[in-house]
């Protein structure tokens, strides 16, 4: 197979590391965690492990740049499809399979996470379908409001730090609960804000930052 114009970054440095992972194939790896220790120990300076990972500044992006990131994840589905003999698993409910969409959606630790971050913002809304979710997205995110501002970089948080999760969950072994999670948002979504300007006078804004404890 041969790159296209309009194929992605991240496919483009697939195809060109596929004499590296015949290697790994070779290799007999059995988990990510065994492809990835394969990956490092074999040669520090193998950059596709880089593809493991979301970029960092995570407010640099926008929710279109943003979406197209998400797509492009290799989460374990995809990995699978690509020949990698792995588990499935879903690491932060170990019930279902890996998805893109299980993983941000329907996953009960995310959703549960999610949940909280909209009550923050005082709004309740059930799961639903990636395309949904965009659309509500699109037409709900719209405006210079702080209410608009923070659901922005709350659904960039949330998901950074999701497969921030997951990857410290299949790597280093390392777990936090959903308190905790929340707690890593808020954080962030708060030091994002620092430099903004808040009129506080307005009732909506001070409820929004009595909730983000800013
Ligand atoms: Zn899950």
């Amino acid at each position: 197979m041969e790159a296209r114009i309009n194929t992605s970054w991240s496919f483009c440095k697939l195809l060109s590391m596929r004499n590296q992972a015949a290697s790994i194939f070779a290799f007999g790896t059995q988990s990510i965690k065994d492809i990835w220790h394969h990956i490092r120990n074999k040669d520090d300076k193998v950059t596709w492990h880089k593809l493991f990972w979301l970029p960092l500044h995570v407010p640099k992006y926008n929710i279109i740049t943003w979406m197209a990131f998400l797509d492009r994840l290799p989460t374990k589905d995809r990995l699978i499809r690509m020949g990698f003999n792995i588990d499935g698993i879903c690491v932060l409910c170990n019930e279902e399979m890996e998805t893109r969409d299980h993983l941000f959606l329907h996953c009960t630790v995310a959703n549960s996470v999610w949940s909280s971050v909209l009550n923050l913002n005082g709004i309740c809304r059930g799961t639903c379908s990636w395309s949904a979710r965009i659309s509500w997205a699109f037409a709900s995110w719209k405006g210079k409001s702080l209410l608009t501002a923070i659901m922005k970089l709350a659904w960039t948080t949330f998901t950074y730090i999701i497969w921030e999760e997951r990857n410290k969950r299949i790597y280093q072994r390392r777990s936090r609960n959903v308190n905790a999670l929340l707690l890593a948002i808020k954080d962030s979504v708060g030091i994002q804000l620092k430099s903004r300007e808040i009129n506080r006078n307005d009732y909506v804004n001070s409820a929004l930052c009595i909730q983000w404890g800013y």
